[in-house]
């Protein structure tokens, strides 16, 4: 039986959150099934994952008709969709697309949305237009919109927008009167190489990338599957919800670009409740397949750094130039000098330096990719505002100018833990077959622009939360041989899917 934690106990008793009858009720909602596989521990292949799932759909005594019969039908609609999740997982993993490229994925989600009916969003109604950071040149963005023609990118949805780069897909659905619920999908891939030999199951099975230096190695392929079933499976139990869906399809995750300019258009303003997954290893720190919640991403701060000086010839008038190269490696030695804070952890690292143009020739540009980051939106600043004074700092002792172009930004992050606590009893009621991790809230140490939305709708009110989606990796994430086991799909759909049944369904005790 799952017990309640402890600490959730002392903030009910304090009275600081609100206790959930019908939840407190689900912790001793259980079925045999869902026993027996909380005693054997490790993965199940689908066969035996099935005849749980029609188990779990028994013994449901406790919840009232319409209630199970709802979540019954959640997951026989995502058991039906798994054929077609593992096809468009396979297909966005063979054309992977790094940020704000993300055109034939961004067509892709538009052309699901509508023909399902949702309320459709592109381009400039989904980014707004001069947030956006880290954008490839004009050329490529060009270059790469003729290839999605190529690629299958279904052409009447490849709008001029998406072309460039205004990439990223909102679908809504309006059910009436009620909570506005937003989900956050991540689209975007890595610039990577992947793995080409024997052992890949991509490549062995045919749907490697097809995009050189480009791969989904992060799993960002099934978090818009995740998404698009999601939007799927709500679509057909519309009729016991409501309220308004948000499904964001954000671009630009990797390296915390693309939310800021979501979040800037308003889009966060008026959700009421709001969740994000991502996929995590099965050999991590999360024992259950499900972690309702996570907290403690690091602040981030990337830029791009050019220090310009002034070219001369290197034994005739050295005295005549500017080494930019010379600046660029001061400030990579004290960025790295930076001191550290006492409120907590800060990160620094420049990722790649070049410069120059030949051995007896003065260099004139340089240019560094750095980062850094934070504990803490108040460290985060500090660390910021430190690397900026470093790097200009170093370009005038060296008598060059600097110019640093941000990459991208992300704040810390909360789940909040009444909302967490709510779906962990959400998901044990209704989706006995998962586990939930016995840690429901897990400590993340990357960086996530989720936290940029997280935020904002935390401000206005609202709760948040960012959940983990656990499955067997292949190899680690951000790695060439990165994969992972698809039945982790059909979990994302059904665990979104009965979220926002829950809290849009009638007379639903909510979070609040
Ligand atoms: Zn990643
Ligand atoms: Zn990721």
């Amino acid at each position: 039986m799952i017990q309640r934690p402890r600490y959730l106990n002392k903030l009910i008793d304090k009275q600081e959150i609100r206790p959930f009858t019908k939840i407190q009720d689900s912790f001793v909602i259980q079925s045999g099934a869902a026993k027996r596989k909380e005693n054997r521990g490790g993965s199940m292949n689908r066969e035996e994952t099935s005849v749980i799932r029609k188990e779990a759909s028994v013994g449901r005594e406790a919840l009232d008709g319409n209630e199970a019969l709802v979540s019954q039908r959640i997951i026989q609609y995502a058991e039906e969709l798994a054929p077609v999740s593992r096809e468009r997982r396979r297909d966005f993993h063979r054309y992977p697309e790094m940020a704000w490229y993300e055109m034939r994925t961004s067509a892709i989600i538009a052309k699901i949305l509508t023909e399902l009916g949702y309320e459709v969003l592109t381009g400039r109604q989904v980014c707004l237009e001069g947030a956006r950071v880290g954008l490839p040149a004009e050329e490529q963005l060009r270059k790469h919109a003729e290839q999605v023609l190529r690629q299958g990118a279904p052409a009447e949805y490849l709008t001029e927008d998406m072309k460039e780069g205004y990439t990223g897909v909102i679908g809504i659905l309006r059910c009436g009167e009620g909570p506005v619920v937003g989900l956050r999908f991540d689209i975007d891939a890595l610039g990577l190489a992947e793995d080409e030999t024997p052992q890949h199951r991509p490549y062995t099975e045919g749907f490697n990338s097809r995009n050189p230096g480009w791969m989904h190695g992060c799993g960002h392929d099934g978090h818009t599957v995740m998404g698009l079933g999601t939007a799927e499976v709500l679509m057909k139990i519309r009729d016991e919800l409501h309220g308004t869906v948000k499904l964001i399809f954000q671009p630009g995750e990797e390296g915390a670009k693309g939310a800021r300019a979501i979040v800037a258009h308003g889009h966060l303003d008026d959700v009421d409740y709001f969740a994000g997954t991502h996929v995590a290893p099965d050999d991590g720190s999360d024992d259950g397949d499900v972690t309702p919640g996570s907290w403690g991403s690091l602040a981030s701060s990337r830029y791009d750094v050019y220090f310009h000086g002034q070219t001369a010839h290197a034994g005739g008038f050295p005295e005549k130039g500017r080494s930019a190269i010379v600046a660029a490696a001061n400030a990579v030695l004290n960025l790295t000098a930076i001191p550290r804070h006492s409120e907590g952890i800060t990160r620094v690292n420049v990722g790649t330096i070049r410069g120059g143009t030949g051995r007896n020739v003065i260099p004139d540009e340089a240019m560094i990719q750095m980062e850094v980051r934070g504990g803490t939106t108040d460290i985060i600043r500090y660390m910021d505002e430190e690397a900026r004074r470093v790097c200009q700092a170093a370009a005038q002792l060296n008598g060059c100018t600097c110019e640093m172009i941000s990459q991208g930004t992300s704040d810390s992050q909360e789940s909040d833990v009444d909302f967490l606590e709510w779906i962990a009893g959400i998901l044990e009621k209704d989706l006995p077959h998962l586990r939930v991790s016995s840690v429901h809230n897990a400590r993340n140490w990357a960086s996530e622009d989720i936290s940029l939305m997280m935020n904002r709708v935390q401000e206005h009110g609202g709760k948040a939360t960012y959940m983990r989606s656990v499955t067997h990796m292949a190899s680690a994430q951000h790695t060439t041989a990165f994969d992972f086991d698809e039945k982790v799909l059909t979990e994302g759909i059904e665990t979104f899917s009965v979220i926002v049944y829950e809290l849009l369904r009638k007379q639903q005790e909510r979070p609040v």
